[in-house]
């Protein structure tokens, strides 16, 4: 089968891989339908080493069942499903407690081991506790929307659950991707009355409005600290979703946190330590957040999506096949 492989910086490739295939009995067998390209994959495609053997993308995706192991029981041949970010087995302590992102027996797609989501087909471990059937045909309009379920939308909702976004409190939201815009849905979905989106590309801004966006800051570092102050009557936001993982990032987002209030962080730390220590440790703000457990949260999003009171698909700016993965890439 064909897969897309990263072998650096720059250096996405489409090849031919060994087939998907089921190994197993708690396994399921895919034939990707959509998949998409994460935040997370930006790092490696700036930084990653040349490597020999490369490493299979896609972490985000949804497919058709294609054959089950004989211990699956919630998905069968035909269903379509959703993938979360993270397999798991849905049954061991910490699947209980809805984070799944630590299961016990679960992991991460691709790599140089696993089959990303990026390819013709993907083998899917602890398939029972993993996969979502979706109630829609492979085409439906709604396939944008249905697959942020996968990550970018999950993320944005554990962003603005870990940053305590509830009725009538302000939020600010630091970064304008994907999970950034998933994040004011979450936070507008949670009733935040007030929406501070820290961000400064026009076409991001304009659909953050659409959104539920209230406020938008373009200054960045100290006066985009500066700029959100003045919103707030000089305290700052009660909840920070940090959705970028950049030092400068994370210290924007602790230094705009009111006394009391709560950073939620989403982005993948790109640094080893957290910074503004001193100014985050006496206004008792809260750090929280980690890799979302998106599957935790597909059947509480999936309703809003499917009768369309949110709107995650718009933020995909660009459709390619496999074949165009290489050259269409975001860059
Ligand atoms: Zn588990």
């Amino acid at each position: 089968m064909r897969a897309t492989v990263m072998h650096g910086a720059g250096d996405v490739r489409v090849e031919t891989v060994p087939d998907a295939r089921l190994i197993e009995p708690t396994d399921a067998l895919l034939r990707i339908t959509r998949a998409c390209i994460c935040g997370s994959d930006l790092w490696p495609y700036k930084k990653m080493e040349p490597s020999k053997t490369g490493q299979r993308m896609g972490h985000e995706f949804i497919g058709v069942v294609e054959a089950v192991g004989k211990d699956v029981r919630t998905v069968k041949r035909g269903d379509l499903v959703v993938a979360p970010f993270a397999w798991s087995d849905g049954t061991c302590e910490f699947c209980k407690e809805g984070l799944q992102t630590s299961c016990l027996h679960g992991g991460f797609w691709g790599g140089t081991k696993l089959d990303g989501g990026q390819g013709e087909a993907v083998r899917v471990p602890q398939a029972d506790g993993t996969l979502v059937v979706l109630p829609v045909g492979p085409d439906d309009a709604l396939m944008p929307g249905l697959l942020t379920l996968s990550d970018v939308m999950g993320t944005g909702h554990h962003a603005a659950r870990a940053a305590k976004v509830a009725p009538g409190k302000t939020a600010a939201v630091v970064g304008d991707g994907a999970v950034g815009l998933c994040g004011v849905i979450a936070a507008r979905r949670l009733g935040a009355e007030r929406i501070i989106m820290l961000g400064r590309h026009p076409d991001r801004i304009a659909l953050a409005k659409d959104f539920g966006a209230t406020d938008i800051v373009s200054e960045r570092g100290e006066a985009a600290i500066e700029k959100v102050r003045e919103l707030t009557k000089g305290v700052g936001a009660h909840s920070v979703l940090e959705c970028v993982g950049l030092d400068e990032s994370m210290r924007t987002a602790l230094s705009i946190t009111r006394p009391g209030g709560a950073v939620g962080r989403v982005g993948v730390p790109q640094d080893e330590s957290i910074p503004a220590g001193d100014d985050s440790f006496f206004k008792n703000v809260t750090i929280s957040g980690g890799p979302a457990p998106v599957r935790a949260y597909i059947e509480e999003l999936m309703p809003d999506v499917m009768e369309g009171r949110i709107e995650p698909g718009r933020v995909f700016d660009r459709v390619t096949n496999l074949d165009g993965v290489p050259t269409d890439i975001v860059r």
